[in-house]
């Protein structure tokens, strides 16, 4: 059940909080919690960040922190937003706004004092609730309370303006669906997300690519990508798609469920696309993706079609987390499970036989070194991995194949 006031939740007794609620004092009524930790508090989730909404003017929140000791961080301050921080904690102080012009891609604001105006800039109903700090009241101004009850996510105002304005709330709709969003569907919304699906284009890829991430980043996104599938909203953005990419994203997270797997984000993207490294390129050049997320596709896309015979090979020339993706993203139903019971409790190993030790065998200094140890590389690894006695037998053994190869040269 979700009551009209906020529950009491560990966040809420952290003491640099309460030295912050305490410096911005009790102006126009005080400050408020709004959003995510009031939302999350209400359905008795954890709560990671602590938005606060006052009406206090930006250099005044500035000011009263400083005044309190406590380090205050301009993070946003032309949208309003400044950050407090202590004891290792962030805390985002946004001052009430009105919208003053909207383009799809930024507002300009002007401050306000008035806690309705503030709410109806918001994009949904369940992200408007606030919260009195001290009495735990809920300030609840277009039925939020109803919708998070019954797991509804609702536009506030008209959906087709709202995303207008700015285009960005198409993908955190289906973010925001994918998160609470198992009640009734709002044909309306979904409507008007196909319908402003074009001014994607707009907003910066980085954006799109930060909203994407977080999307795929949740326990279950399925559902949300379908409905970004059907509706198009993918279109604009992502082209290279996959035709099986919703089949294929809900074959990777039965697996993660399975078999108890963290989710890789990483894995979850490629589940979305062709298993061909020029589209993908394409795609993280085109949402400029960072380097480390192109090594990662990089990385997993070159690996061979994994087997319980080949996966331990592939950690070795990458990282076990690769591996495990690899067999989570590719192989075939038997052989997962397999795949993974080769990584587990697997340390990667390395060879132990040394150039020094081929020299001792009777090889000369120089390249010859270098080219049959890679040979033993390869015998061993092909082998298993076999431990130093071994290793020394296919020493010995590639040696005198090189050495009798040189004397009938
Ligand atoms: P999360 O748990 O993901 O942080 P959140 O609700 O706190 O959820 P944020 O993205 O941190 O989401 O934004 C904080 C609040 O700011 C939202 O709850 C919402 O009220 C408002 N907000 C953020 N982005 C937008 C936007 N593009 N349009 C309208 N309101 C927004
Ligand atoms: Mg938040």
């Amino acid at each position: 059940m979700i009551g009209n006031s906020l529950p009491d939740a560990e966040w809420q007794h952290a003491e640099g909080l309460k030295k912050v609620l305490a410096v911005l004092g009790d102006a126009y009524g005080g400050p408020r919690y709004v959003g995510g930790a009031v939302r999350d508090t209400l359905l008795g989730l954890p709560v990671a960040d602590v938005d606060i909404a006052t009406a206090l003017v930006p250099m005044d929140v500035i000011d009263r922190l400083e005044a309190g000791g406590i380090k205050a961080i301009p993070t946003g301050i032309e949208h309003g937003t400044v950050t407090a921080a202590i004891d290792g904690k962030n805390y985002e102080i946004t001052t009430l706004r009105r919208d003053v012009a909207t383009d799809g891609r930024r507002a300009t604001v002007a401050f306000a004092t008035d806690w309705h105006e503030d709410a109806a800039r918001r994009d949904f109903t369940i992200n408007a609730l606030y919260a009195d700090p001290e009495s735990g009241e809920i300030f609840d101004y277009f039925n939020g309370l109803g919708d998070l009850a019954a797991h509804r996510l609702r536009f506030i105002g008209n959906a087709n303006e709202r995303i207008a304005e700015d285009f960005l709330r198409i993908l955190r709709y289906f973010r925001f669906f994918a998160r609470y969003g198992s009640g009734e569907l709002d044909a309306e919304a979904i409507a008007a997300c196909a319908k402003g699906a074009h001014g994607l284009t707009a907003l910066s890829r980085e954006r799109i690519a930060q909203e994407l991430a977080r999307i795929l980043s949740l326990r279950d996104p399925v559902a949300s990508i379908e409905l970004m599938i059907t509706n198009g909203v993918f279109a604009p953005f992502l082209p290279e798609l996959s035709g099986s990419a919703a089949h294929d994203l809900q074959k990777l997270i039965a697996r993660e469920q399975q078999c108890a797997q963290i989710i890789s984000l990483p894995a979850r993207f490629l589940a979305l696309l062709n298993r061909d490294a020029a589209s993908v390129d394409k795609v993280a050049a085109r949402l400029k993706l960072s380097n480390k997320m192109r090594e990662g596709f990089a990385r997993r896309l070159t690996a061979p079609s994994p087997k319980p015979a080949n996966i331990r090979a592939t950690a070795y020339h990458a990282d076990i987390e690769t591996a495990r993706d690899v067999a989570m993203l590719y192989a075939t139903d038997t052989d997962v499970p397999k795949c993974l019971a080769q990584l587990e409790q697997w340390e990667i190993p390395s060879l132990a036989v040394k150039g020094g030790d081929l020299i001792k065998l009777g090889l000369k200094a120089g390249p010859m070194v270098a080219k049959t140890l890679q040979a033993i590389e390869t015998a061993w690894i092909n082998e298993g991995f076999p431990d130093i006695k071994r290793q020394n037998e296919l020493a010995a053994q590639t040696v005198n194949a090189a050495l009798s190869d040189t004397k009938d040269a």
